[in-house]
This record gives C-alpha cells, sequence and structure tokens, in this order.
C-alpha cells in the first residue's frame, strides 16, 4: 500500500479552535472528493495514548493544487505536534480511502446535513462539482454554534453563486439575534422540509460528530428516507 511523504507548505486559523494545513501534493496523489487519508507524524517531539495517526477528510478537490486538511485544535499530542509544526516538515499519508464521495445519478438531488468540521469532505465535493459543471442538485444544511466557528463559509458562498445547481443553507445554534438572520436551531425534520420539498428523492450525506450523525439518521428515517439513501461519515473523536 503506498506511503506518501508529504511537506507542510503553510498553516492558518480558519475559524474559532480551527486550523487548516496546505500540503504539497505528491507525485502520483490520486483521490476522489470526499475521501480522507490516515495522516502520521515523523519523530514527533512528544505523544500519548492515542498514538502519532489521525484520520483527515481531504478538503481540497481533486482539481485544486495542494492538499489541504482542517481540523478542530485540541491538547491531544497529535494536534499540538501539528500546531506548532514548521513549515517545510514532512508527515506520512496512507492511500486516499472512502466511499463517502459523489453519487453518480445525476437526476438525484445530493442533500448535505453537514455539522462543523465534517464539512471537510464536503467542500471538496461540492467545489469538484462545480468545478466539472455537473448538473446534480445539491443542497447543504451547514449547522455551526456561530458564524465565527463555521470554516469555509467563503468558499461555500463562492460555489452558491457560482453553481445554478447548488443551495447552501447555513444553520446556527446560538448566534445571538441581530448577528445572524439566516437558519438558527436545531436542524429537524421541519427545517429539512424548508428546504428539500420531496424528502424521499435525493441521496442523504451525514458528516460530523458521531451524535450529530446519529441523531440526523435518526430523523431521515423518523421522516420516511429508505436506510439506502444515506451516506455518513463519523468522525470518531469530537
Ligand atoms: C473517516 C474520518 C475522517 C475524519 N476527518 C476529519 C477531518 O477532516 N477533520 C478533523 O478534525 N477530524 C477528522 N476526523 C477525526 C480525527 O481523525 C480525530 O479523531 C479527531 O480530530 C480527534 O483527534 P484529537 O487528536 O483531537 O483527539 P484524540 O486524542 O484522538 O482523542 C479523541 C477523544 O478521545 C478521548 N481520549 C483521549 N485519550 C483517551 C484515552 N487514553 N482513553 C480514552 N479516551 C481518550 C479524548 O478526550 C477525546 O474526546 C476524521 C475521522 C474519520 C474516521
Amino acid at each position: 500500500m503506498p506511503t506518501y511523504y508529504v511537506k507542510l507548505l503553510k498553516k492558518q486559523k480558519i475559524a474559532n479552535d480551527t486550523m487548516a494545513f496546505h500540503w504539497e501534493k505528491p507525485e502520483g496523489f490520486e483521490f476522489i472528493a470526499g475521501q480522507y487519508c490516515k495522516v502520521t507524524l515523523v519523530d514527533p517531539h512528544k505523544t500519548d495514548d492515542q498514538g502519532n495517526e489521525r484520520a483527515f477528510s481531504l478538503v481540497h478537490a481533486p482539481y485544486e493544487k495542494d492538499v489541504e486538511t482542517a481540523t478542530r485544535m485540541s491538547d491531544s499530542a497529535f494536534k499540538q505536534v501539528l500546531k506548532n509544526m514548521p513549515e517545510g516538515t514532512e508527515v506520512k499519508f496512507g492511500e486516499p480511502h472512502g466511499d463517502f464521495t459523489l453519487h453518480q445519478d445525476e437526476a438525484k438531488p445530493a442533500v448535505f446535513i453537514i455539522g462543523g468540521i465534517g464539512i471537510t469532505p464536503v467542500r471538496s465535493m461540492i467545489a469538484q462539482a462545480t468545478h466539472d459543471q455537473l448538473p446534480h442538485k445539491m443542497i447543504l444544511l451547514y449547522s455551526n454554534n456561530t458564524p465565527a466557528d463555521a470554516p469555509f463559509m467563503d468558499d461555500l458562498r463562492g460555489y452558491a453563486d457560482e453553481n445554478p445547481h447548488f443551495t447552501f443553507v447555513p444553520v446556527m445554534t446560538e448566534a445571538k439575534s441581530g448577528e445572524w438572520n439566516g437558519e438558527s436551531g436545531l436542524i429537524d425534520a421541519e427545517m429539512l422540509k424548508r428546504h428539500v420539498s420531496d424528502v424521499n428523492v435525493p441521496i442523504y450525506y451525514l458528516s460530523g460528530p458521531p451524535d450529530m450523525v446519529q441523531d440526523m439518521r435518526q430523523m431521515l428515517v423518523d421522516s420516511g428516507v429508505h436506510e439506502d439513501y444515506i451516506k455518513t461519515e463519523e468522525f470518531s473523536g469530537y
């Protein structure tokens, strides 16, 4: 199984407690939008019981120049090493994996119901679909506490401007009144129906912390959606 040594190009804060890391794309590195890689630190100066490896979805689409990962920061040794990593440091990327990727049947809309950092694979899918001018209808319900907690809002607004088939619905659960005039509160069946006319038609994509993914799956099943039409990516560790 191929392993790629990948060099850190740049890191930046992109939302509250959230950082993005840009990596040089190695020769022969190919993936499908929505896939993830195992990232392993090489000789880190500290480690803990959780080890030196984490799975990260690839934020950038295949057509984009470099490889990007993004994560909520924590006190784990892995994340502290990542946060302080000098540009030019190499880490190991495993082969890209996963079937949390856009379906082929363009007659079926894609509805993404996403919590926080779970947006990473979805930004990639929407970027690639917009770039390729795919005819898929796509609706994104994107939940965060406040706008300051929400990564990639500008990118997503840009895709909505560019792509007539893409509807972006940001949802804030804790924004103060006056600070936010979009959808607010937890995503539920009522909110879904406001944006999806026939809930039984689309393929659903759920990504984020496991609790949220479980809640959203239950909400869809209770709304009559068949399990076969629900794809999930659970970000273990949150
Ligand atoms: C397919 C996939 C894609 C993913 N993509 C992303 C992504 O794009 N971005 C992203 O941020 N994350 C992603 N994740 C999750 C990521 O791999 C990490 O699990 C997550 O970021 C948490 O890592 P951490 O270092 O902060 O916490 P960890 O150190 O891994 O700890 C995770 C949890 O376990 C607890 N814990 C720590 N040590 C112990 C212990 N010894 N015993 C018991 N509990 C302990 C912690 O309190 C914490 O709640 C993905 C996961 C999967 C499976």
